[in-house]
């Protein structure tokens, strides 16, 4: 297989602010593996915030090249031999992808109906990013029914995290999840969930820093089901997750690619987890892929390339706030 990789830049329709970054633009990669004159693709959103870059992403590439051998279908094999170099899950995301992308494009059949599944999932929610609590009210009116759910992000550690949600559930009835990002300390956190629960909040992601210790006290004190995000990476961590949390927050980025993603969320079921699946700011690309297993998902936050100005690789469908996957080989997307 040959391997090439080049980087892009989407833009995002208005600038995107949650607890501890703003972003006007976020830079990508964009893999094409080719095999037999056909090619997959796959898209890399390197995380900052988890020790990633884009130019980490090109290194790793370029060692990645050598250990993908000459078998895509080899999936399993492959990742094995991925996972032996470390780190970079973002860029590991994106050759699953543009593997995934490749097989089903070889065998003429889309990467939802190869993993046995179909091409649904729950609405995706709507991000109201982090704002005074009118200005969050005012952009969550402005939804209208476009969307079926709308997830907060909150963590503005000025005391107004609950007026928020509140402002909010003043201008519409549209269910409400929120997400912290780690900006809530223990104390504040089980007294916020009290009063979230009475404004009908369906469940709090990642109100505790990663690996705090007050998370299983949260868990046994909180009203509100508690889905962990930045604690939840791969497969190794849903055990621990299952102490503090009532549901995980996979995303491929983090995982790795949708083989880990689907071990995660089986494992999440079998200690009784929810399971929410969710991204990073991405183009349709990525989106494409992580659409693929919407319908293994309680939760899904797939609004990533609704949030750009323009996404370069249409082909996901948005029917009635689901991020349907096309009924086409592959991901079933392609440059615009
Ligand atoms: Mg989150």
């Amino acid at each position: 297989m040959r391997l090439a990789h080049r980087r892009a830049t989407l833009r995002l329709e208005a600038p995107f602010t949650i607890s501890r970054s703003t972003s006007v633009e976020e830079h990508v990669l964009w893999v094409e593996l080719e095999h037999d004159g056909v090619s997959g693709f796959g898209e890399a959103q390197p995380q900052e915030h988890y020790g990633e870059s884009v130019e980490g992403a090109e290194a790793f590439l370029v060692e990645a090249e050598g250990v993908l051998g000459d078998d895509p279908f080899a999936l399993e094999a492959i990742g094995e031999r991925l996972a032996s170099l470390p780190g970079n899950r973002a860029a590991k995301a994106a050759l699953d992808g543009a593997l995934h992308d490749l097989v089903g494009k070889l065998l003429g059949q889309p990467v939802w109906r190869l993993l046995g599944l179909v091409p649904a999932g729950p609405p995706t929610s709507w991000t109201v990013w982090l704002g005074d609590p009118d200005d969050m009210a005012r952009r969550a009116e402005a939804v209208g029914d476009r969307f079926r759910r709308l997830k907060l992000k909150l963590g503005g550690r000025d005391g107004l995290d609950v007026e928020r949600v509140r402002a909010v559930r003043g201008v519409t009835e549209l269910p409400l999840q929120v997400d912290v990002n780690e900006y809530w300390e223990l104390e504040e956190a089980v007294e916020a969930v009290g009063e979230l629960a009475g404004l009908g909040v369906e469940y709090v992601e990642q109100p505790l820093p990663a690996g705090d210790p007050g998370g299983a006290r949260l868990k046994r004190e909180s009203p509100l089901p508690i889905y962990v995000d930045e604690d939840c990476h791969t497969l190794a961590d849903v055990p621990a997750c299952a102490e503090r949390g009532h549901g995980v927050n996979i995303k491929l980025a983090k995982s790795g690619g949708l083989r880990e993603a689907v071990r995660m969320a089986h494992a999440a079921r079998a200690l009784g987890l929810g399971v929410m699946l969710g991204c990073m700011v991405e183009s349709g690309l990525g989106i494409a892929a992580a659409a693929q297993i919407g319908s293994l998902c309680d939760h899904l936050d797939l609004d990533g390339n609704l949030l750009l100005a323009e996404d370069p690789w249409p082909g996901v469908a948005f029917v009635d706030g689901v991020q349907v996957p096309a009924d086409r080989p592959g991901l079933g997307v392609e440059p615009a």
